[in-house]
């Protein structure tokens, strides 16, 4: 039950784009809905019968709707998808068995639909048509609209939002994050997700403050509620005192002023006291990052996550669509280089166009390479785009989640042959291209040193790196606490990669959260890591951090966290390393530190 009383509250979360935002919240609802199951008596059949239909009316009604949308729009993509949705809406087997269930059962009209969408589920699993199986999807659309109907949830899409809100939701996904425009959406809050789940990274992209992993917020907060959201602690106060209102204000000046301090790094060279040199890139997820990619002063971009290209739309990517963003990113970031990665779909990342089979455990399932080498067609057309790009500045391509040379010989043959068509075509595109890999299975650690045969160079992704050998679910709330960078096991797979890179003449970079993390920096340093790739806000703390170091601090402490058994031995030595430095922002747990002397959750 919701409260009602305005009374301030302290929900605790996972801060994770830094931030100070006091606004409205807004209550979206993105939780996957519940049928609720009744029987009833039988005078009220006809009017449960009555109920299901002007629900369906509805569904209808809604899909004209978007179909005339989508045909009044220049870039209209097909409504065949919306006709199909159309023709179930009239269907026989779901419409009329659904109110024949509700006769004969005596029961309300979500459960009689689950029974007969369950059971044309099955009729499609049993087809071995595979096309036809796949069409299982639309009738899961079908089934959710006009759940949706009867129980007045229609879903509200973030791009209708009109005024400056708060968004608070069960969950979004990184495709909703993507769509979220900053002079709209101020800040975010989710009960579930982790610091490097994809929704968390797309809100650093969009420099959008958000706490996740907030695990009552959508059990405390009622849409109109006031909210502060701290993104640095990931606290979120709900109907905040006058008296914390103050003190947050306060936070916020100063906060402003350390932000405008910091932009003195734009211009520096990333190297210690004693003149190493890293370089320091930035990730992005969407052409619109790079005029913050160059305000930041990011010598390239590391990491380009291509995925966002091929969610929120209802069809694929033309390769012309691919071409002209590579093109506008290539000779944005022009004389630097940018790193291209081939689509790394699946996980928490999904396309909204493909039927895609449900998968138990997504992380380890059909994902990027692995999706790629399976459509070769569709990762040809995205190869030809990144190739025609590279003849516009400096483009190095990466692949994503290779686990063994079987896969990074298979893509290579594939880039043979589309470099064989383009040059045919007559196509310009750079023949020297570097092609590098992702390291962040751990059998690639394993074998570094062969897989450094095959490839110009390497991109450490600790995200998935962590994930797989620690065997913690990154978007899992839960278990975040587990989500241990400084973990012996991790120093010990970063130093065999880059020993093996190394020995092998090639470059290592990160691209992983871990290397924006300020607290990590001398251990990175110290690791011999040659670039730190990472979200645009983190690069001048980064700077600031390395900048204070001399080589020989960071190969010591290096040395010294490789003698220590556990992650938080090592977090300690580290900590204290900083703090001699840094007091002010390395004090005893800064990032949970709370100047509130009381803190309570909920109530
Ligand atoms: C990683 O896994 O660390 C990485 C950079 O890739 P992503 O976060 O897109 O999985
Ligand atoms: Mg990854």
């Amino acid at each position: 039950m919701k409260r009602e009383t305005k009374k301030t509250q302290f929900i605790k979360g996972i801060g994770v784009t830094p931030g100070i935002i006091i606004g409205k919240a807004y209550l979206l609802d993105r939780g996957k809905i519940e049928a609720p199951a009744r029987v009833i008596p039988e005078f009220q059949i006809p009017q449960e019968v009555e109920r299901f239909q002007d629900a369906v009316e509805e569904a209808k009604k809604q899909l004209r709707l978007a179909k005339e949308k989508l045909l009044r729009e220049e870039a209209a993509g097909p409504t065949y998808i919306l006709d199909v949705h159309l023709l179930l809406l009239e269907d026989k087997n779901l419409i009329e068995n659904t109110i024949e269930t509700i006769k004969q059962s005596w029961i309300n009209s979500e459960w009689a639909l689950k029974i007969n969408l369950e059971r044309l589920r099955k009729i499609f699993n049993n087809i071995d048509d595979e096309y036809l199986k796949s069409r299982k999807a639309d009738i899961d659309y079908i089934g959710e609209r006009i759940l949706r109907s009867l129980m007045g949830k229609d879903k509200e899409a973030i791009p209708l939002i009109k005024e400056e809100v708060i968004i608070v939701s069960h969950d979004l996904s990184p495709a909703d994050t993507a769509q979220m425009s900053k002079d709209k959406v101020t800040a975010f809050v989710t009960n579930m997700g982790g610091r490097t789940s994809h929704t968390a990274i797309m809100a650093r992209s969009l420099e959008i403050p958000a706490v996740v992993g907030a695990e009552t917020a959508t059990h405390y907060i009622n849409t109109g509620d006031t909210l502060i959201v701290d993104g640095i602690t990931g606290v979120v106060v709900v109907n905040p005192s006058p008296e914390i209102m103050h003190e947050y204000l306060e936070r916020q000046r100063v906060r402003q002023k350390m932000e405008r301090e910091l932009f003195q790094y734009r211009d520096l060279p990333a190297e210690t006291i004693d003149g190493y040199r890293v370089k320091v890139l930035a990730n992005i997820e969407l052409v619109e990052e790079i005029p913050s990619v160059l305000q930041h002063g990011a010598e390239g971009i590391g990491l380009y996550r291509t995925e966002y290209l091929y969610l929120n739309r209802k069809d694929l990517p033309s390769e012309e669509d691919h071409f002209q963003a590579y093109k506008h990113v290539v000779e944005g970031i022009y004389p630097h280089a940018a790193v291209i990665r081939t689509l790394d779909i699946g996980g928490d990342k999904f396309l909204s166009h493909m039927d895609l089979a449900e998968e138990m455990n997504p992380a380890m399932g059909l994902r990027a390479i692995r999706f790629s080498l399976k459509e070769v067609d569709i990762f040809k057309v995205q190869l030809r785009a990144i190739l025609r790009a590279s003849a516009f500045g400096k483009v190095k391509l990466l692949f994503p989640m290779i686990s063994g040379a079987t896969e990074i010989r298979e893509v290579k043959k594939i880039l043979h042959a589309v470099r064989l068509d383009l040059s045919a075509e007559g196509i310009p595109f750079d023949p020297k291209m570097e092609i590098g890999i992702m390291i962040e299975v751990p059998s690639a650690v394993t074998i570094a040193d062969i897989l450094a045969k095959e490839v110009d160079f390497f991109s450490i992704g600790t995200n998935d790196l962590i994930q797989y050998s620690l065997a913690i679910d990154r978007v899992n709330e839960s278990v975040t606490h587990l989500y241990e960078p400084l973990h012996p096991a991790i120093l010990r797979l970063v130093k065999e990669v880059v020993q093996a890179a190394h020995n092998a003449g090639i470059r290592v970079a990160m691209c992983g959260e871990m290397a924006g993390e300020p607290l990590y920096v001398p251990i990175l340093l110290g690791l011999e890591l040659d670039e730190l790739s990472m979200n645009v806000l983190s690069i001048f703390r980064v700077k600031k951090v390395l900048r204070s170091y001399t080589y020989r601090e960071c190969k010591s402490l290096v040395s010294n966290s490789l003698h220590l058994s556990t992650p938080e031995e090592i977090e300690d030595l580290v900590r204290a390393n900083l703090r001699e430095k840094f007091p002010e922002e390395f004090g005893e747990n800064f990032n949970y530190r709370l100047t509130l002397n009381e803190y309570k959750e909920g109530e």
